[in-house]
């Protein structure tokens, strides 16, 4: 169509992350530029299904008889690559939203990661929601001709050199859809070769499930691997599969491919990323398994199909028990998605518990990488605790150091004596061997948890028991060692019971009870804490969440004596000669303990006294 009077031109600027993005883009990735068509088909592959989308929930498009499909085509004279589909296509609204102006919540992260890498990593673009603006590394100029599906919609051109912003003008009539074409720098001319595009296409893009045409011939085959039998699908295949619905670039580190009939008809396949998104400054990553019905995609990124906590997992799902005109919104909370994320997660967890028994080298990487989800699940999700609890895995007094054991492994260690299974909270594993609360099980024999990750805390209160025994706090254990007073050079009962009470004289209000211990071997004293449902962990996690200058919560320790421990015989004879440095000698030793439990609010307070004490021995 063409008109006498010129078409208005809009200027716009990017918006300043994207153009902070653009500038890297254009000037520093000059390796792996070739994911650029990958990214680009990959827009095109998600137009078409969301057309898909719109059509099957009602929705009349333009040109309604065309189907989704996406060509691209090669001019080695101009030096351009042109990509075009048929799908949704964008409206103004949407290109100056999409492409330039809002910014999704990846472009910082991708940021910040090109920022860290010493090599930066251009081929994740993708997997953070900014894959379109990988076409600057190959490009001096990109045009945007695009027609969205609204019947009454018009024609748009966007054009952009990538810095100073883009230009849109109106465009006249346009086939629905969306045709990019790209202008090549001048060293990426490589990218105008028909060769060069047909191995790109093949390499990246075999699964898109909408023909792909090159200069006019068909490259593709549609395949939907979930639905052909196990036994004829290639390593390599899958991996491909994934990296393409995963949008990652390296293998998968777990993959699970699997039918079942009952209760539900289900082909499933389903893959664990090598490397947990969430913990690279990506924020809450949301699940990317696409629910089918008889390979028509129903919904991509479906919500509900498998709990929050296993939010990491990439795949599809394909029920033909759904019905096909089925929409998002109804999706949301029918029984029948309850049943098939009942199904689906039993299915997953079982997946795992195998995996940890037949490839526990494996398991240890994806444990390694994602318990946190796993402890998420015990956490918030009754239904599955049980079976979540066996797959996680801790360090213990058993294991060598930096080995883990499962909850079933240290329950058939138990000695036929012991009813409860300990664990301790510690920063790390030398703390928890030199800790007062570690010394009675030391002697008994009994194993410990040695709880690294604040989270722990949290899961064994939800957790409470473990096929049928108590978890408990170590330092909340009843245990004892027999009468500490019977030992050698030890007080004696009553000398102990004296002493006892005359530090909680000393100490006052600062401390709950005072009493004898039964568990101490090597330390003078511990502290426990007087609240039945405090641990000095527990302590610990509050402390690290108040902000600064906020009081600390009144707390009440009561202290444990060791009867047989030289402080405690000669603090009990100095008491009865000096009682004002006994005294002194008192609050040292409480203080000292609850340094040891990781829990004296500021240590700065006690070093008066302990330099005050210091110099009452160096003047002896
Ligand atoms: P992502 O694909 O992860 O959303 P991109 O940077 O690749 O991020 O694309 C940004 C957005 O631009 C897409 O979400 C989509 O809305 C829009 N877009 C890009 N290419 C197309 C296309 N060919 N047809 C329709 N919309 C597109
Ligand atoms: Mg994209």
């Amino acid at each position: 169509m063409s008109t006498n009077n010129e078409p208005p031109v809009e200027k716009h600027h990017f918006q300043a992350e994207i153009q902070q993005l653009l500038n890297i883009v254009i000037h520093s990735l000059y390796t792996d530029r070739e994911i650029f068509v990958r990214e680009l088909i990959s827009n095109a592959a998600d137009a078409c299904e969301k057309l898909r989308f719109v059509q099957a929930s009602g929705t009349a498009v333009f040109q309604p008889d065309v189907a989704a499909g996406i060509s691209l085509t090669t001019d080695e004279a101009a030096g351009t690559l042109t990509i075009t589909d048929t799908g949704v296509g964008m409206s103004h609204g949407e290109l100056v939203e999409n492409l330039g102006t809002i910014a999704h919540s990846g472009t910082k992260a991708f940021l910040k990661q090109l920022a860290e890498d010493r090599k930066p990593d251009a081929t994740l673009i993708g997997q953070f929601g900014v894959g379109f603006y990988s076409a600057f590394m190959a490009a001096h100029k990109v045009t945007v001709f695009s027609r969205s599906r609204d019947v009454d919609g018009a024609g748009w051109q966007w054009t952009s050199e990538g810095v100073g912003g883009y230009e849109i003008v109106p465009a006249g009539e346009l086939p629905r859809g969306t045709k990019i074409v790209v202008e090549l720098k001048e060293d990426a001319k490589d990218f105008a070769k028909p060769d060069t595009l047909e191995r790109l296409i093949k390499r990246y893009s075999s699964f898109v499930p909408f023909p792909i045409e090159l200069n006019g011939k068909r490259l593709n085959t549609v395949q939907a691997l979930w639905a052909r039998s196990k036994s004829e699908i290639k390593d390599e295949e899958y991996n491909e599969f994934y990296q393409f619905i995963g949008h990652d670039h390296t293998a998968p580190l777990l993959r699970l491919h699997f039918n079942a009939d009952a209760p539900l008809a289900i082909q499933s396949l389903l893959f664990v990323p090598a490397r947990n998104f969430e913990t690279m400054g990506m924020g809450r990553i949301e699940s990317e398994v696409n629910l089918y019905c008889r390979k028509v995609l129903i919904q991509a990124k479906a919500k509900g199909l498998f709990p929050e906590w296993l939010r990491f997992l990439k795949g599809v799902v394909d029920s033909e028990d759904l019905p096909l005109n089925i929409s998002r919104e109804t999706m949301q909370d029918t029984t029948l998605l309850q049943k098939l994320n009942k199904v689906l997660t039993g299915r997953f967890l079982k997946f795992l518990s195998e995996q940890a028994d037949l490839h526990p080298e494996t398991y240890e990487k994806f444990y390694a990488e994602y318990q946190k989800f796993l402890k998420e699940g015990i956490v918030t999700d009754f239904t599955h605790r049980e079976a979540l609890a066996k797959l996680i895995r801790y360090e213990s007094s058993s294991t060598d150091p930096g080995k883990q054991a499962s909850l079933t492994d240290y329950v058939k260690r138990m000695p036929e004596d012991q009813k409860e299974i300990y664990f301790l909270m510690v920063p790390n594993r030398a703390a928890a061997e030199s800790s007062p609360y570690f010394e009675v099980f030391r002697e008994r024999k009994y194993e410990v948890l040695f709880l690294q990750d604040p989270w722990d805390e949290f899961v064994m209160e939800h957790l409470h028991e473990f096929e049928g025994k108590p978890l408990k706090s170590a330092e909340k254990a009843e245990l004892n060692l027999g009468d500490a007073t019977k030992k050698e050079g030890a007080l004696s009962e009553d000398s102990a019971k004296t002493l006892a009470q005359w530090i909680k004289e000393s100490l006052g209000d600062r401390v709950g009870d005072v009493r004898v211990s039964q568990r101490l071997v090597d330390s003078p004293a511990v502290v426990v804490e007087a609240d039945k449902y405090m641990t000095s962990s527990m302590r610990r996690i509050l402390k690290s969440m108040r902000k600064e200058g906020e009081a600390a919560p009144p707390e009440k320790q009561d202290l444990e004596i060791n009867p047989a421990h030289p402080i405690m015989t000669r603090l009990d004879a100095m008491r009865q000669k000096d009682g004002e440095l006994a005294a002194e000698v008192a609050a040292q030793v409480f203080d000292n303990a609850r340094v040891a439990a990781g829990i004296l609010e500021d240590p700065r307070t006690m070093l008066n006294r302990l330099n005050q004490l210091l110099e009452k021995v160096l003047t002896k």
